[in-house]
Order: structure tokens, then sequence, then C-alpha cells
């Protein structure tokens, strides 16, 4: 935990008691700091009655605190401000998220910040991997796993490899990254920016206060991200790399007939073919490959330690998590695709798949997905969504009606060994959220595995 000492004797106010909330409550509290915290869900007050002073924010005398350490699934501006979140402001008090108080608390520390509409965990955890691999001190966390201040004090010569959603960045008013990535940006959670515009802004904040001898890395191949980089070209200090797996992009790294190719330096140079990076199939995956191999050589890691490291990456779970491969059908866990476009990147890898969907269905459905139908043997559906997603596959994907995991799971086992093809894959890409038979996408992906496993123990038995 990193201990936050500045707040020593004084009040702050903390709203959101969920993970990031908790860790940054202790950490005040530990710095010796007076806590007033506060969330608005009941349950999560009970949780910690007996560690923190708990008191409706919306009512205290704002005058005398501090700072408001805010939570970032809270609104502070869209639809409309939390009632404390006006009061803080009303009287003038500073209002924060856990990244920019681990930045004040470890000022000599390095940081790399992530932030993006997709790929954020699956880059943050890969740069730091390579870190770790290339012997860094190194941690990892923010929006993805363990939250900031849970973190371990690193101090100089340590470097912080930081998750940022959009809404945890618009609570960060002084932290600058030394090196920042932005890898695309497409339309989401506009429910809580209000309009793109204010989407756009809170990503491009990435790249706020960088100095000279800092990077910003940035993808090109959508059209926001290109005009964002075309905007950082006509002022930002830090060294600007573009990303790309569509065009060689000029003093950036891209991908190129399969190889990663760098040209950060002069001339290009082909430094990996990615197919030999076996956790991160896919296009998607190579932009987040090319990513974080950029941020890993502007912190100074040698090109063969990067792509070694990259090879080795074990990938993150339950994104196209390769469970387990059982007399050549592979089993793949992609339950963090809870929507059709998550899941076009798995149906994109594979060319022979069974595949289980199903589950909460978003608007739109499967439809979107349908130029990709002609890889699917077979679907195995499940949840709620089974009549539409029925409809939807009807003429062009045979289809069973399996009403939960695990029968769809031995269905999809049962026709996958029975018909024998090479290369088979059994995918549990679900294009739905989980909520309506799982608590949330982990618990989903975690049956799969361990449904997976029975299987295994059950050919085990058999043999
Ligand atoms: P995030 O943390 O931004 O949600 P993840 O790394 O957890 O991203 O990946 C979530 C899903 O998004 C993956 O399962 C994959 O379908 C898709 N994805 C991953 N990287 C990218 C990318 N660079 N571009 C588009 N989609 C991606």
């Amino acid at each position: 935990m990193v201990v936050l000492e500045s707040y020593r004797g004084r009040r702050v106010a903390v709203l959101g008691l969920a993970k990031s909330g908790l860790a940054a409550a202790r950490s005040l509290l530990a710095g010796g700091a007076e806590v007033q915290a506060w969330d608005d869900n009941p349950k999560a007050r009970e949780a910690v009655v007996s560690e923190f002073a708990l008191v409706n924010l919306a009512e205290i005398d704002w005058r005398d605190v501090a700072a408001l350490v805010l939570s970032p699934g809270i609104p502070h501006s869209y639809p409309e401000p939390h009632p404390a979140v006006v009061r803080a402001r009303e009287a003038g008090v500073e209002i924060l998220g856990d990244l920019e108080l681990l930045g004040r608390a470890q000022p000599d520390a390095r940081y790399i910040g992530i932030t993006g509409t997709n790929g954020k965990s699956t880059t943050t955890a890969l740069i730091g991997h390579i870190l770790a691999e290339a012997g860094a001190r190194v941690e990892v966390g923010g929006n993805l796993g363990t939250p900031a201040l849970s973190l371990a004090p690193l101090g100089r010569g340590g470097t912080y490899v930081l998750e940022a959603s959009s809404f945890q960045l618009e609570l960060i008013p002084t932290l600058a990254f030394d090196i920042a990535l932005l890898l695309n940006v497409t339309p989401d959670h506009l429910d809580r920016h209000g309009s793109m515009e204010a989407y756009v802004t809170a990503k491009r904040r990435i790249f706020a206060g960088q100095e000279p001898g800092g990077a910003a890395i940035v993808g090109i191949d959508d059209e926001i991200c290109r005009d964002i980089c075309g905007e950082l070209r006509r002022g930002q200090p830090a060294r600007i790399i573009p990303i790309s797996v569509r065009e060689a992009a000029t003093g950036g790294v891209y991908v190129e007939s399969g190889w990663l190719v760098d040209a950060m330096n002069g001339p290009a140079t082909r430094v990996l073919e990615l197919a030999s990076a076996e956790r991160l199939p896919g296009s998607h995956n190579w932009q987040n490959a090319a990513a974080a191999y950029a941020a890993a050589r502007s912190a100074g890691i040698a090109a063969e330690a990067a792509t070694a490291a990259i090879c080795s990456f074990p990938g993150l779970a339950h994104r196209q998590e390769l469970v387990d491969t059982i007399d050549g059908v592979r089993y793949i866990n992609d339950s963090k695709a809870t929507n059709a476009d998550a899941t076009e990147k798995a149906l994109a890898c594979y060319s022979d798949i069974y595949w289980i969907a199903g589950g909460l269905p978003k608007e739109g459905g499967i439809a979107p997905l349908k130029p990709y139908f002609k890889r699917v043997r077979h679907a195995f559906l499940i949840g709620r969504a089974t009549e539409e997603f029925a409809a939807t596959l009807d003429g062009s994907v045979p289809f069973s009606r399996c009403g939960d995991l695990a029968k769809a799971l031995a269905a999809a086992h049962e026709q996958a060994h029975r018909d024998g093809v090479a290369d088979a894959v059994v995918l549990l890409s679900p294009a739905c959220a989980s909520y309506d038979q799982f608590a949330n996408f982990e618990q989903r992906g975690d049956r799969f595995r361990e449904l997976v496993a029975e299987l295994r123990a059950g050919r085990a038995h058999s043999a």
C-alpha cells in the first residue's frame, strides 16, 4: 500500500467505497488523515462501518475539507453531478481520483498510462510483463486489477504501469504520464460522458502535462485517434510515436504482412513475426503488441528483450484465453466478449468454430457477425438471447438450444470430437452480458474453465 502522508491531520472526503475508493480511504487513514467516507449503496457502507467514519457527504460542511476523492464510477458532470460533488465544488474543494493521489505520493517514480476504448487491460498487462521480464521494478494496476493505492511504493527507478479509464482521466488534474498510450477510440460510455466530444476530451487527457523526455504513443487506425495524433504533432513536447496495423507509420511501430516493424529510429526493421506471440491472436492484439513494444522501447528496454517478452506473454484471463487442448480441440474462454464487436475479434481468429454464445443480449444482437458465420460449424446457444440468436442464425449456421453453459460445453465438446476436423475450436465468446445466469463475466469464464477441467478429468478416467 502507498501511504498518503500529505493529508496528515486534515479532513478528506472519500465518495464511493468500491475497490479503488476503499484503497484510497485506507491509504489516507494510514497517513494520518481524518477520513470521512460515504457510498450511496447501504451494503457498501455496512461492509466498512467499523473501519471509517461514515457520513453523508451531501450534508457535511465542506469548508475545511482538504480534498474530495471520487471513485471513477460516480458522475461529476453528466448526466448531473452527484450532490456531494456540487457541494465540494461550491466550497472550492479539490476533486481528485486515486491515480492523482498515487502520482503525488510517489513523485519520483516513472508513470506509464494506457487508455483507449478497447485493449487497455491487455496492453497494460503486456507492458508490465515486458518490463518485469527485463528486470525492471514495476507495479501494474489502476483500472485493471489492483487499485492504484494498493500498489507497492516504488520511489525513484520504479515504474507504475496504470490502466486509465476515461472516467479516471477526468480525475487527474496534475498527474503527467512519462509514457502515455492512446490505443483507439470508438463510441462507448456515451451514457456517462454525454457526448462523443466529452469522451474524446477525457481520453486526450492522457497526454496532458507531458514533457520533452516523454513519449506519446497513439494508434492511428481510427479517425478520431488519427486526428488526435495530428493535433499532438502541432505542439506536444513529448516524442510522438504512431501505431498502426494497417499502414507503414513513419517514425512509429506498425504491422506489415504479420511482422512487427520498428521504424522509431530511422530505417524500418522487422523485429517480430507476430504469429509467434501465441497469446496475442488477431490484428486487434497486434495493435496492443505494437503499442506495448513502443512503450517498452521508450522505457529503455532493448528490442530483443521486448519481442522475447511479447512471445512469452501468458495472456489475460477471459480474453481469448486458451484453457486447454484436448485431443487436438482447443477450448477458448473469451467470456470478456460481452458484445458483438468483441466477439467479432475472436471469430476472425479461427476457422472451425464450435461457438457457445448467448446470455443477456445487447442491442443489435449478433447480426453484425454474419460475415463470420461461415467459420462457425455449429452454435450452442444459452441464456436469454437464445431465441433472438436462433432467429439470426437460422438458415446459415446449424445451432442447438442448450439452456446453460454446462450443457452447451458438453454438446460442443461432443460434436467437435465427433466431427474430427483439424483446428477445431470450442469458443465461449458470448456476445452478451452475463447477468442472466452469472454475477459477472469473470464468474462465467471461471465456470467455463472448471467445466473444461472436468472434461479433461473425464478423458483421463476413460483413457
Ligand atoms: P479493455 O480493458 O479496454 O476493455 P481488454 O484488453 O480487456 O480491453 O480487451 C477486451 C476485449 O476487447 C477483447 O476481448 C477483444 O475482443 C477486444 N480488444 C482487445 N484489444 C483490442 C484492440 N486493440 N482493438 C479493438 N478491440 C480490442
